[in-house]
């Protein structure tokens, strides 16, 4: 058996230690004669796979008491539904930042929404950087809230464009603190995270979570009486609070995966800070190999460069593919990059070791020399 080199943008690669511990529990759970996937989610065994989960989750994000943790399915992509008919109930102007395809596609949820309902104003795009391409976030003084600003929505990491958030943004307002929420699907687990700051957090699992299926929302518990009347039941963060998370059948192995992988990042990475240290060192190591070639490029200015998300082009585009067909014949697999943008792109989620980087840079070296 060979596990690759596997930089995919999501589904994305697991730690090999988790997939070992789901082999050696998948069909006898712990002497429960069972699998996981094949019990009751309302079984005392489960309800402790999916508390354990929480809490796991919660210690490693130092998340304060005040806030509830939900686990929803849909992907991150209902959720850009679930963030205006759970903030728009009590009226005011949902507010953007745009910086590039997820954060967009957010804004055609929330305008979607609008069409035909009298109740949700549009939206204000509170800061933008398409006129700069994308190559930066908007700066600190170019964001600017509408005065009954609901809450500001932004994309922490542009898992397409490679861009991320190198600040929090200030939610000051008129009216006191407008909550800040935040699609962190790429980028959360992969450093420390001052929860206190946001009012909701959500990230799908593909990426840095666990397997497609679940997603997790972090909600300070006050923003849980806000929903618009007509929220279906299945979309209400207040049901999935009241209920914890299980108003109907939850994505049970997602979730049991989910926990495997919190316990790794706790017990075998060391936590999130530790967890920091290595992917600062990984995409380091790859932004240095591309800067310091002038056949390989990243467009995005330094500070705000992803450190989970790497896209880069060929100086001469026609040999793409050709680089791609190496790539997978050296053992580096699903480095095309989005289909919208083209080039390369290497994901280096919390999974993707030192040494996969190293085999990448080793690679692109050796290709350079050679096609270069
Ligand atoms: C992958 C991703 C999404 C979409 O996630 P789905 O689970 O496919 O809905 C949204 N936002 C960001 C930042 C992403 O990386």
């Amino acid at each position: 058996m060979t596990r690759l080199h596997n930089f995919c943008a999501g589904p994305a690669a697991m730690p090999t230690a988790v997939l070992e511990r789901a082999r050696e529990e998948m069909l006898d759970y712990r002497g429960q004669g069972s699998s996981v996937m094949e019990m009751s989610h309302r079984s005392p065994t489960f309800e402790a796979i999916a508390a354990q989960a929480e809490q796991d989750f919660r210690d490693l994000l130092a998340i304060p008491d005040n806030y509830r943790v939900l686990f929803m399915q849909g992907g991150a992509t209902m959720q850009f539904a679930c963030v205006p008919l759970n903030l728009l109930g009590p009226g005011g102007t949902p507010n953007y930042l745009d910086t590039g395809i997820w954060s967009g596609k957010a804004i055609k949820e929330v305008e979607h929404l609008s069409i035909a309902n009298e109740r949700l104003a549009g939206s204000h795009i509170a800061g933008s950087t398409r006129n700069n391409g994308y190559v930066h976030v908007p700066r600190p003084d170019e964001i600017a809230l509408s005065g009954d600003a609901a809450y500001l929505h932004y994309c922490h990491n542009e898992t397409i464009g490679g861009l991320a958030y190198d600040y929090v943004p200030q939610v000051g307002g008129s009216n006191g603190e407008v909550p800040l929420v935040c699609d962190m699907s790429s980028s959360i687990l992969s450093t420390p995270l001052d929860v206190s700051r946001y009012g909701v957090i959500y990230a799908g699992a593909q990426k840095n979570i666990g397997p497609a299926g679940i997603t997790v929302v972090i909600v300070r518990d006050d923003l849980l009486e806000r929903a618009l009347p007509q929220t279906p039941s299945l979309l209400g963060w207040k049901v999935y609070a009241d209920n914890d998370s299980m108003i109907n059948t939850p994505p049970t192995y997602a979730w049991y995966l989910a926990g495997l992988v919190f316990q790794w990042l706790k017990h075998d990475i060391g936590g999130l800070d530790e967890m920091e240290t290595i992917n600062r060192r990984k995409c380091e190591a790859l932004y240095a190999a591309i800067d310091t070639s002038d056949f390989y490029a990243n467009p995005i200015e330094p500070v705000n460069r992803s450190i989970m998300n790497v896209p880069f082009t060929l100086a001469d585009e026609s040999l793409n593919s050709v680089f791609l067909s190496e790539a997978e014949s050296a053992g580096l697999l699903n480095l095309k990059g989005h289909r919208s943008v083209g080039g390369m792109r290497a994901s280096l989620y919390n999974a993707v070791s030192e040494a996969d980087v190293q085999a990448l840079i080793t690679f692109m070296q050796d290709f350079e020399r050679r096609r270069g």
